[in-house]
């Protein structure tokens, strides 16, 4: 066992210098990660597909966020994220009918903020006066946003620069469960054809499935444990894998991923496709796909199990878990770039982005 495991450690080029130089200050910070990861790694990570994403370390500098609540890649393999400013979600914001009680306003900085993928720098931004607190952001093949606002229980839908949405799901301020109504919604996700889904959210616990002019479609889950029933509870972020047709759910309080057939080309829609469980058994906050590879990231520090996991969507198999050198304390959003390449988290307390970057792990597989 101990060989094996020095030899998966000596096949990174990062060994060569730990041989050449046996001192620990030489190392940097990539080598003692990828050092945690392979001890902390099970075995079966340490195949074809063992690459763990990895940390960039000091990238986005100087940015200062609210709580950042959301994050998304662009068509130019730029991350933008959503936060909330100087507003703050706390038990004072919502009453026990989820009507939102905050006394801060609409957000006067801009929310959305598009940043530079290599330094983390802020390209653009916009979305000032808008928002009181935001939640999922997506950015779909086509370069439209969209956004969930959980005080205002509603899903807008923002083509690239333009200044307001060409589609607005809910209604302003007004929690409901019936067709038209949202309460607070949490995340969305789009196909190519414009059917998108939405994620419905930390009250009515269901995705609903709607065509690209905003018309309701089909509705699945509803709150329970049972996911033989359909059970979901507080979905709070959905992933779609158009080849396998198969959106998956991050079902944050049942702590599991449920991935359900998507529809999208057969009258399937929620047929149940698998779930699946980070090892921790942690809550999960979010999940986002690639080539058939799942990626999530669940748990806060306080509990003692933050981290991000990587699955394989074909086979059911969980690849490993991954962090920051440093940990996660509360990652609440995770998005991979169009390319596979990078993966971005949000976190929310303290309120942050991280970058890390990916190398054969989202390689095409067999389906
Ligand atoms: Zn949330």
């Amino acid at each position: 066992m101990f060989w094996r495991l020095l030899s998966t450690i000596c096949s990174l080029t990062s060994c060569l210098n730990a041989v050449r130089v046996p001192g620990y200050d030489y190392f940097d910070d990539s080598y003692y990660y990828e050092l945690k990861n392979l001890l902390e790694a099970p075995e079966s990570l340490h195949g074809a597909r063992g690459d763990h994403p990895r940390e960039v370390n000091g990238w986005g500098p100087g940015l200062e966020l609210g709580q950042v609540s959301g994050v998304s890649v662009d068509l130019e393999g730029r991350p933008v994220i959503f936060h909330r400013g100087p507003n703050v979600w706390n038990f004072k914001s919502f009453n026990a009918t989820h009507h939102y009680q905050g006394e801060d306003g609409p957000i006067a900085e801009d929310p959305v903020l598009i940043l530079n993928p290599d330094n983390g720098k802020v390209v653009r931004s916009w979305g000032g006066g808008r928002f009181l607190l935001p939640h999922g952001i997506t950015v779909d093949h086509h370069g439209n946003t969209w956004l969930t606002d959980v005080a205002l229980h509603q899903v807008f839908k923002f083509p690239a620069e333009a200044k307001a949405p060409d589609l607005t799901l809910g209604e302003a301020k007004v929690p409901g469960s019936d067709d038209t109504h949202l309460c607070k919604p949490t995340s969305v996700a789009v196909a190519k054809d414009g059917d998108f889904f939405v994620a419905d959210g930390y009250c009515n616990s269901r995705i609903l499935r709607f065509a690209p002019d905003g018309k309701l479609k089909e509705k699945f889950g509803h709150f329970g444990g049972e996911w033989s029933d359909s059970g979901l509870y507080v979905p709070h972020g959905v992933a779609l894998d158009e080849a396998r047709d198969t959106l998956c759910v991050a079902d944050r309080e049942n702590r599991r991923v449920v991935c359900i057939r998507a529809g999208l080309h057969h009258h399937t829609f929620g047929t149940p496709v698998r779930t699946l469980h980070p090892a921790s058994r942690a809550r999960v906050f979010d999940v986002a796909i690639h080539n058939g590879v799942l990626v999530g990231v669940s748990g806060t520090a306080e509990e003692g199990n933050a981290g991000g996991f990587t699955a394989d969507l074909s086979s059911g198999e969980m690849l490993g878990e991954w962090g920051p050198l440093q940990g996660f304390r509360n990652p609440h959003a995770i998005a991979i770039s169009g390319d596979g390449s990078a993966l971005y988290v949000a976190e929310i307390g303290p309120n942050r982005i991280w970058k890390f970057t990916v190398g054969k792990t989202f390689l095409p597989t067999k389906m």
